[in-house]
């Protein structure tokens, strides 16, 4: 090979404490989605070649050695003063001040295991309120968040005030049993739903449903518990009696749910004799 040869640069805090060292490791082959290199003492590895490429570093096994494809800036010691902060200097002054992985993506846009990476380079502590509790005080949280459920709390409440999991809340939930206060749920009537994910078309012709649906099939969702077939319900109003079989549209336009633009077996001639009888026996005696 004729070609100089190629390394992978490693950021490397050599003594954790901040004294970085730049080390290479020799590419050994690259393909179109890897790259592959040694290790010093020879353990072979391989990265992500795409997303190397797009990111110029890359955060590889357990320890997170980041893997550059330059050879990076060595963070220089006491020159974060001097010189405008770093991105990592940003992300740690939030972490300081107690900010959560998603504080940190939601203001610099940094990846979580960015976040975290810094955390660990930096030595940042979690805050008192997020560090990993003992049992004394995972129980007392307990009795907290079980005296809340019985005085009608919400989860969020209970959970900002005693940070119990929200796994944790429904178990205590559920070993308290009735003596929890049912708390009501807000739900849409029907024709809101209706009137929320209905749009008609330019041309008015049509009303095209932009709800929630599972498959292809058109649903409408209320609540959490309750849910049905938004065309189903449409057909009824439009033809005053319930669809036999599937209901289909009749005017070539997806997601079409205007209930005169709606065909049933019964409609199509393909619904088995019994029930087109008692289809056009229901139609006869409605109209
Ligand atoms: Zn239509």
């Amino acid at each position: 090979m004729a070609d100089a040869p190629e390394y992978l640069y490693e950021l490397w805090n050599s003594d954790g404490l901040g004294t970085w060292k730049i080390l290479r490791h020799p590419i050994e082959k690259k393909t179109a989605c890897r790259i592959f290199f040694t290790y010093p003492g020879g353990r072979r590895a391989a990265v992500s070649r795409q997303r190397l490429e797009a990111a110029g570093v890359i955060h590889h096994g357990t320890a997170r050695r980041r893997l550059h494809l330059t050879p990076p800036d060595i963070p220089g010691p006491g020159t974060a003063s001097e010189s405008a902060p770093t991105r990592e200097d940003q992300i740690a002054e939030l972490l300081r001040a107690g900010a959560t992985y998603r504080d940190v993506e939601r203001q610099l846009g940094a990846a979580w295991a960015e976040a975290r990476q810094v955390r660990v380079d930096r030595a940042i502590p979690f805050p008192p309120g997020r560090a990993k509790r003992f049992r004394a005080e995972l129980d007392a949280a307990d009795q907290a968040a079980a005296r809340m459920l019985l005085a009608g709390a919400s989860v969020e409440d209970i959970y900002t005030e005693t940070r119990c999991s929200l796994t944790r809340i429904a178990a205590l939930r559920r070993e308290l049993g009735s003596r929890v206060p049912a708390r009501p749920r807000p739900r849409r009537a029907v024709d809101e739903v209706l009137a929320l994910y209905t749009r008609a078309t330019a041309d008015g012709g049509h009303q095209q449903w932009t709800g929630p649906r599972r498959g292809r099939t058109k649903v409408l969702i209320q609540g959490r518990t309750q849910r049905f077939n938004v065309r189903h319900l449409t057909f009824e109003r439009a033809h005053g009696r319930p669809p036999t079989g599937r209901v289909r549209s009749t005017c070539g336009l997806t997601d079409c749910i205007t209930g005169t633009h709606l065909a049933d077996a019964v409609i199509r001639g393909t619904a088995p004799a019994t029930a087109t009888a008692t289809a056009t026996a229901t139609e006869r005696t409605s109209s």
